[in-house]
């Protein structure tokens, strides 16, 4: 098994991919000024195995577009939204992120939780923006930094994961140079990053490890989570994802 083979596989039994919770979602949601009398389309981008589309499936009225890389994810979501009766609303589309094959501002909301870093932020943003309707929302979660300043050995990890890694302030005003109207913002609370995402990921590992016979790619993986794990609990409060809610102006 490829790396990205193994990644994948430790992933496809999460519930989710990143941090995040449908509270959070619910919460990103209410900052938009919805009419609900017509259906609203929606693409969720980077959308794993859909934690987030589930919520927003239940949540609107609308027709969403879930679109990810990797086809596994894809049919796990498939799956649950067939199990909810939710099939009919939701759409899957396997493509990258930077070649998507929509139409000039064909939605009313583009989402999208901790993946536009796969793109990059700006890029992300720029290149999404001409598929959505003036007047329509964009939602992105992505790694933030919550103070001015942090100590140097979390400055130097984020620095070498995600260049792009930067303030809240510094993101909106990316936001605001490129045709956006900042319309809300908050931090995701650490149940969202333990309770949702680590502490599940922790009651995986034994299992993985026992089916891949311990092989070496399988522990660094581990290795390589856990330390994630550990900077995440002894620098906490100097990061976490931000999520951006934003009105397309022109
Ligand atoms: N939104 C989900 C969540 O919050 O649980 C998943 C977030 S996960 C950190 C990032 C997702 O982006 C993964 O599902 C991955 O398969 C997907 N991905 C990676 N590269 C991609 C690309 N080039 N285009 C589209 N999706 C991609």
């Amino acid at each position: 098994m490829t790396e990205l083979e193994l990644m994948l596989d430790f992933h496809l039994e999460a519930k989710r991919q990143g941090p995040g919770s449908t509270d959070d979602t619910l919460k990103a949601l209410s900052f938009m000024d919805l009419k609900q009398d017509k259906v609203l389309k929606i693409a969720d981008i980077g959308c794993g195995s859909g934690g987030q589309t589930i919520t927003l499936a239940r949540k609107l009225n609308g027709e969403i577009t879930a679109v990810d890389l990797f086809p596994q994810f894809l049919a796990k979501l498939k799956t649950k939204a067939a199990e909810l009766g939710l099939a009919p609303k939701i759409k899957t589309l396997k493509k990258s992120m930077d070649e998507l094959p929509f139409g000039s501002e064909e939605f009313d909301i583009i989402w999208s939780e901790g993946a536009i870093y796969i793109m990059g932020f700006e890029e992300g943003i720029k290149q999404w923006k001409k598929h959505l309707k003036v007047g329509g929302y964009l939602a992105v979660s992505e790694i933030t930094w919550t103070t001015a300043s942090r100590p140097a050995e979390i400055e130097e990890y984020w620095h070498n994961e995600y260049p792009e890694i930067n303030t809240a302030s510094a993101k909106i005003k990316i936001l605001e140079e490129n045709g956006f109207s900042p319309v809300g913002y908050f931090y995701l609370p650490e149940s969202s990053w333990i309770d949702n995402y680590y502490r599940p990921m922790e009651e995986r590992f034994e299992d993985f490890l026992i089916k891949h016979n311990y092989s070496e790619a399988a522990e660094r993986l581990i290795e390589n989570e856990k330390d994630e794990i550990s900077l995440y609990q002894k620098y906490k409060d100097y990061f976490s994802y931000g999520f951006y809610i934003a009105q397309k102006l022109n």
